[in-house]
């Protein structure tokens, strides 16, 4: 942390942790966790709270735990649990053997329900799930009190046993804490415990039938690794009131509850059962699939970890919903990127340039500069000789005034090689132009003309003969609509999904320095945006992921 920065500058979270260090509330201890369900893949919703939680442990000199929270045994798996925790090293954060799993604690949260039910603060009900959501009232009119209420307390300990044993059948009876059916929170009306689920766990198997609800099972998590400070999102404000309920009635540790915002963005859905539906479907390639907004996907996208940590901490942390627009994403990964990135020359949609007056069987080596942001990169060299790639685009037989690339008898700069003029356009019988005939100005080697001629364009080139072919896969964001969980009733949500969000282009044109590219390695493609090596590339081709344009150009187009 810097000197200069005043707890004004902090977020709303850091300062009640400055404060709470002070006044020795905690006895100087920081102690947060990040509690992930294993019932998906994290996502960059994720990484908000994952910089959040380890950011304040790893400022304040404090700890943060891993803890899974694991008590819906039916959509939760190992290989959740796997992916979570390579995300989590991959952004940068550690937790030690600091990592736990809710279902550790299942035998010490069933000894808690059991005290309740002992001090009269829990009962067995009978009734069904439905008719216990029927009898809940609303905003305006109280809760009923079920029928099962008094059940007195050797009869609900002995139903919760049988519970336990096995003895029913799914949904034949719950554990409800008894604490005012009339409340004006909703929350505290009689809120359910435990339910009766006769299914196999990912870790303890067998052994439970009853599953403890979130409700009854994260403050107790918090409390049990003595958490001082458990932050949430805001949705879990209204479960405040119970979180603080269940921890004061059972007189153990109490953590303290803090909701902030969570992250929402433009052209994007981030609940996980939405990215399970797109992954089961076959909207995506999978959970690492570069659209998805996960961790995994933006990894193999392109993305490095400084450039999600940059982001978290520039849309900082608020008490209030809102909408974060893509491009903001978009730029931290360019503003890194610019820094660190290879500049090469790729030529994704090639049209062939022959130079009528380069010598047949000449290559000569042309010096380019690395990386322009950063002199330490140096310099390579890049093959040239009579036969060319130069971008289709780049090209126009009639160009409009506002066209300044080649064209018939215009001249324009080869990037670190010479001035070229096109003399002739040779089209096939389909009237396609196939090739372009030029000359070059062996006066110009390197870029500039001596008698201080100027071109108005410079285009990117790869020597034919030399060139690499390469699959180039161009990304536009999943979702053609702003905001997609806006839906109409009747709507599908997946019908706002983008048909244009994958361009695959297979006839890609690459220099040779692209040789040696490993998987995951990250180049900028003067002129066509930031690209990373994907792990389909083969032997024989490399495939390359757009990770992001130069520039914010979809933005702009959606704009208008
Ligand atoms: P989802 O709604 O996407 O399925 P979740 O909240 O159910 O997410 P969890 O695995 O329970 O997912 O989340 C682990 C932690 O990450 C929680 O503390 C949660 O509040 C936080 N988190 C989840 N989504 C976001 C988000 N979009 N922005 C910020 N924090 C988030
Ligand atoms: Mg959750």
């Amino acid at each position: 942390m810097s000197t200069e920065e005043t707890s004004q500058s902090r977020d709303f979270i850091r300062q009640i942790v400055e404060q709470d260090l002070e006044t020795g509330k905690w006895d100087g201890r920081v102690q947060t966790r990040f509690p992930p369900e294993p019932n998906g893949y994290l996502h960059i919703g994720h990484a908000k709270a994952i910089c959040l939680n380890f950011g304040i442990a790893r400022e304040y000199n404090g700890l943060c735990n891993l803890r899974f929270d694991d008590t819906n045994p039916e959509k939760e798996d190992v290989e959740y649990v796997d992916s979570i925790k390579e995300d989590i090293r991959w952004l940068g954060f550690d937790w030690d053997d600091r990592e736990y799993f809710a279902s550790d604690y299942f035998e010490q949260i069933y000894e808690w329900a059991t005290q309740l039910i002992n001090d009269g603060k829990a009962y067995v009900d009978s009734q069904s799930i439905e008719q216990i959501r029927e009898t809940r009232g609303t905003l305006v009119e109280p809760g009923i009190d079920s029928p099962y209420r008094d059940r007195s307390i050797v009869e609900n300990l002995d139903l919760f046993q049988k519970m336990r044993a096995g003895k029913f059948q799914d949904g034949e009876h719950v554990l409800r804490a008894k604490i005012d059916m009339g409340s004006k929170h909703l929350i505290m009306r009689d809120p359910i415990m435990y339910r009766i689920r006769h299914q196999h766990h990912h870790r303890t198997g067998d052994r439970w039938c009853i599953y403890p609800t979130y409700d009854f099972t994260h403050g107790q998590s918090d409390s049990i690794e003595k958490i001082t400070h458990s932050i949430c999102t805001l949705e879990f404000e209204n479960h405040r009131p119970l979180y603080d309920w269940f921890l004061e009635q059972l007189g153990v540790f109490h953590s303290q509850q803090i909701e902030f915002a969570r992250l929402n963005l433009t052209c994007t859905v981030m609940s996980k059962r939405r990215l399970l539906e797109l992954v089961n479907d076959g909207h995506v390639s999978g959970w690492d699939d570069p659209r998805m907004p996960t961790i995994s996907g933006l990894r193999r996208r392109g993305y490095t970890p400084a450039s999600i940590r940059n982001f978290c901490e520039k849309i900082g942390i608020t008490k209030f919903n809102s909408m974060t627009d893509l491009g903001v994403l978009e730029n931290s990964i360019r503003e890194d990127l610019n820094k660190m990135a290879q500049r090469v020359m790729t030529v994704l949609n090639p049209i062939k340039v022959v130079i009528d007056n380069y010598p047949e069987n000449q290559d000569e080596q042309l010096d380019a500069v690395n990386n322009p942001e950063d002199e330490s990169a140096g310099t390579r060299t890049v093959p040239f000789s009579r036969e060319l790639y130069i971008e289709r685009d780049d090209f126009m037989e009639d160009p409009p005034k506002k066209f300044f690339r080649l064209a018939p008898g215009r001249e324009v700069r080869l990037r670190y090689a010479y001035f070229i003029t096109c003399n002739e356009v040779i089209k096939n019988d389909d009237g396609e132009i196939v090739e372009l005939r030029c000359t070059y100005d062996p006066e110009t080697r390197g870029g500039n003309a001596p008698d201080g001629r100027k071109v108005k364009a410079t285009l990117h080139w790869v020597s034919t003969k030399h060139a690499l072919p390469a699959e180039v896969r161009l990304y536009e964001p999943l979702f053609s609509k702003e905001n997609p969980n806006d839906v109409e009733e009747g709507e599908d949500w997946k019908e706002n999904i983008n048909p244009n969000s994958l361009n695959v282009i297979s006839g890609a044109q690459c220099e040779p320095f692209l040789a040696d590219a490993k998987v995951g390695d990250r180049f900028q493609f003067e002129r066509q945006g930031y690209f990373c090596v994907d792990d389909d590339s083969t032997d024989d081709q490399l495939v390359f992921n757009r990770t992001v344009a130069l520039r914010d150009s979809w933005a702009k187009a959606k704009k208008g």
